[in-house]
């Protein structure tokens, strides 16, 4: 049974992997240029397709049959071929969408819902709003009689979703809608996954909003998918269990705490033991100087310096499954916040105050260390999600690390 992906550009898709869990079927990326797609369908090889951007009603013309959902919505994801050998066109992403609302505990029934965008995933996702019992659904389009500069019109809309592109990796930290424009809103959707929180979810986690990326959707509807591929029913689980182990391995782990706690120490005996990359803030900051940090702080003071620490963090922390260590004074910025909580679990390496180092460290030197942590605590505390306590040996804290992220 041979199974794929066709769409445009493939480059890092989790889908090889997401139905390597699903099954034992070879599954594989099928990058295809327009011109291809026809003679693809007609003569290929294959037993079951997903489709992504930009052919998911390209294809449409080429099957035989569409199930009610694909028609429905308008847009094709999933292919079967019959053993006629015609194609049965379905859309899974029908019943990916409906995971993420159900799994974030969303309300939709008689409530009004702005939907951010008019493509492929517009479609699906107003049809499942629709079909909950959506009060009103709304497409905001760039283009459109409703857009972003008249969005005071929807200032009543109870939830968003992002069907854009706008916010994902690599152009992290754009947002297409400010939610202090809809006060009514208490649920906010993105499709996107990476980065896990867009910074549209991030104000929406800040304000106790529900929220949901996603992650849970690409799963859901590679579920359905491969139910189609492989004729059978899969447990439900499946779909939180792959997600969580996605999660985990996307996620960065980012080290933060008072000079000389051992960051570094720690942080690159953790990225040993989990086999991943170690990307250090501040030797970022002197590779792009090309220059010292105590030569930085000379030569630019220190506002200069957290210049560069801002912009070598959001480079790295946009990355994905890396271990990241950073400097003692990343926390005394706000505009480091969502960088840091975009992708990364972080975690305060707690050292006591008679065990740290005073040398070779620019504001260590220059404000007494009492007065510096008594100054700092309160930010890691405020910024970390995990504290560990690094008195003891490495071993023991990087083993602590690891059990207290994955919970
Ligand atoms: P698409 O067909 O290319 O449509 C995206 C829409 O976003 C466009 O039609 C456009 O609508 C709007 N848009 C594009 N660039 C924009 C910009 N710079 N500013 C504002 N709006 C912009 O793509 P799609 O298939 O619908 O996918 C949309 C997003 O959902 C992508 O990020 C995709 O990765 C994600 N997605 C996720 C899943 C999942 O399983 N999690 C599934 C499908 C899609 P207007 O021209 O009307 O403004």
């Amino acid at each position: 049974m041979d199974c794929g992906l066709i769409g445009r550009k493939l480059g890092h898709s989790f889908s090889p992997k997401i139905h390597s869990l699903l099954g034992n079927y070879p599954y594989r990326l099928i990058p295809l240029e327009p011109e291809e797609v026809g003679d693809f369908l007609r003569k290929g090889e294959f037993h079951g397709l997903n489709v992504t951007i930009p052919y998911k009603k390209t294809v449409m013309e080429y099957c035989a049959e569409l199930t009610p959902a694909a028609r429905r919505i308008g847009s094709v994801n999933t292919i079967l071929r019959r053993s006629d050998g015609t194609l049965l066109g379905d859309n899974t992403d029908y019943d990916g969408f409906l995971y993420l609302l159900k799994s974030a505990g969303a309300r939709v029934e008689g409530r009004k819902a702005l939907v951010l965008g008019s493509g492929g995933a517009s479609l699906t996702v107003r049809a499942v709003l629709s079909e909950l019992g959506a009060r009103e659904v709304v497409t905001i389009s760039r283009s459109g009689e409703n857009n972003y500069q008249n969005l005071d019109r929807h200032a009543d809309a109870q939830i968003i979703v992002n069907a854009t592109p706008v916010g994902m990796y690599p152009n992290n930290g754009v947002s297409p809608v400010d939610l202090d424009q809809f006060p009514q809103c208490d649920g906010v959707f993105d499709l996107i996954y990476n980065p896990s929180k867009t910074q549209l979810l991030l104000q929406a986690q800040r304000r106790g909003l529900i929220w949901g990326n996603g992650l849970g959707m690409l799963v859901a509807q590679a579920k359905a998918a491969s139910e189609r591929f492989q004729g059978k029913k899969l447990p439900d689980e499946l779909v939180a269990d792959i997600t969580a182990k996605l999660e985990w391995e996307t996620k960065n782990i980012l080290l933060i705490g008072m000079p000389g706690c051992g960051k570094t120490t720690i942080g690159k005996a953790l990225a040993q033991k989990l086999g991943r990359p170690l990307a250090d803030v501040d030797e970022k900051i002197i590779e792009e100087a090309g220059c010292s940090i105590p030569h930085i702080f000379a030569t630019e003071g220190e506002e200069g310096f957290r210049v560069r620490e801002h912009r070598a963090l959001a480079q790295i922390a946009k990355e994905s499954g890396q271990v990241i260590s950073a400097g003692g004074g990343i926390v005394t910025r706000p505009e480091n916040r969502d960088p840091m909580e975009e992708n990364s679990v972080v975690v305060w390496l707690h050292r006591d105050l008679d065990k740290l180092p005073t040398d070779g460290r620019p504001v260590s030197q220059s404000v007494p260390r009492e007065e510096l942590y008594r100054r700092r605590v309160p930010l890691y505390e405020a910024m970390a999600q995990v504290t560990v306590d690094n008195n003891g040996t490495v071993e023991d804290t990087v083993d602590e690390i690891i059990r207290r992220v994955m919970g």
